[in-house]
């Protein structure tokens, strides 16, 4: 069956790790059809936009979208395209797995974490009030707080709803894909107002999975115990700020960011990306690495029911790294992105798969 996927190249490396999962996708399977769209710099220059509606709606309707990282100015400037478009089509859950490739040198061997991410809400929700603005002035008289001077205030909304969906989510991906153990991660001794509602509802939903075990964690203690004995763990669900620093570590756990694919869903949509961002000073070296990418491309070809598909991608990816010859600065070689991804189509179309190799 032919499936018709929304394609945004995004900016900084997207455009080159694009290419590269795209050759892969096309080796795995002649069934995608990619409706491009733009996004990120190039959208601000022709549409004066980072995200044009059109955009938004070719997702919507194709229900499926590939997207390469797009860059949110840091400080001031437009607010993040990428949050905006999980809020927009409601992708509440942010799933993250990260596992390690025989052949990548990393502290700890055989990891296999899966992080779960709220998507929509937290301080990711966008409400922030400016110093010395007539909101932070009334927040004091709400609050009986007298801010220090020039104080900015950021809101932290967290809701039962939202909670639920993602605790759920969590467990549910437990049961699918026989998970042991999940995780839920919070900071409730401090902020019990906002993260004493996820903890509550992670117990509540917990209680309905009894064949998965589940434990919670404070997000400090969880940062220390994943760079000590990653090895304990296996789905942890965490609210939206902890969830995106908890992917990088995990990301780093098992060789880095290029390594580490993700997926946005909702109960309509789905967007796949990798963790990262746009590495902008990396842009047009062709010295990334896209496996993040093409891994990101194997989960939606899972999504879309094209499993043999997905699973060859992934075998594709593991013999690249066993075979080692043709890995990118950041796994210790030279290659360029378009020869890992010309390998990694070539390995999937010759079938040159090793059997012992995942
Ligand atoms: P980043 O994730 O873009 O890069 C951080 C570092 O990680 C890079 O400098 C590089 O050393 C390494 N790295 C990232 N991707 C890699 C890859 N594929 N292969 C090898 N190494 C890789 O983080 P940043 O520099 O903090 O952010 C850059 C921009 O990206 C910012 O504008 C940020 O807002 C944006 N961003 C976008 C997304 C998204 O599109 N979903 C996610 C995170 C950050």
């Amino acid at each position: 069956m032919k499936h018709k996927v929304t394609l945004l190249p995004g900016d900084g490396i997207g455009p080159e790790i694009t290419e590269a999962a795209k050759k892969v996708v096309a080796a795995a399977t002649a069934d995608i059809e990619w409706e491009i769209q733009p996004a990120g710099a190039e959208a601000i220059e022709k549409f004066g936009t980072p995200m044009p509606e059109s955009t938004v709606e070719s997702i919507r309707k194709n229900r499926v979208a590939l997207k390469g990282p797009i860059t949110t100015p840091v400080g001031g400037g437009f607010r993040s395209v990428n949050v905006y478009i999980r809020k927009k089509l409601n992708l509440y859950a942010c799933l993250r797995p990260c596992r390690s490739f025989e052949g990548v040198e990393v502290p700890f061997p055989g990891i296999d974490l899966v992080v779960v991410r709220e998507n929509t809400e937290d301080v990711y929700a966008g409400i922030e009030f400016e110093k010395n603005s007539e909101e932070v002035k009334k927040l004091s008289e709400i609050s009986k707080v007298e801010f220090p001077a020039n104080c900015g205030i950021s809101i932290k909304p967290i809701s039962e709803e939202a909670s639920e969906k993602i605790c759920r989510f969590a467990f549910e991906y437990a049961v699918k894909h026989k998970r042991k153990k999940v995780t839920g991660v919070h900071k409730a001794n401090i902020m019990k107002y906002t993260d004493g509602i996820f903890l509550d509802v992670f117990r509540k939903v917990a209680a309905e999975y009894p064949q998965i075990e589940s434990e919670d964690r404070i997000v400090d203690n969880m940062t220390m115990q994943l760079v000590k004995k990653p090895q304990l763990y296996d789905v942890l669900v965490l609210p939206n700020l902890y969830g995106d620093i908890i992917s990088d570590l995990c990301a780093g756990l098992v060789g880095g960011l290029g390594l580490a694919p993700g997926a946005n869903i909702g109960d309509d949509c789905a967007v796949f990306e990798p963790t990262h961002g746009s590495a902008p000073k990396h842009a047009g070296k062709n010295r990334i690495n896209p496996i993040s990418m093409i891994l990101s491309s194997a989960m939606m070809l899972d999504y879309l029911g094209e499993s043999d598909a997905s699973e060859k991608v992934v075998k594709g990816v593991s013999n690249l790294i066993r075979e080692g010859k043709f890995l990118t600065y950041d796994l210790g070689g030279s290659a360029k992105t378009s020869e890992v991804g010309d390998r990694i189509a070539e390995i999937i179309s010759k079938g040159e798969f090793a059997e012992d190799v995942l």
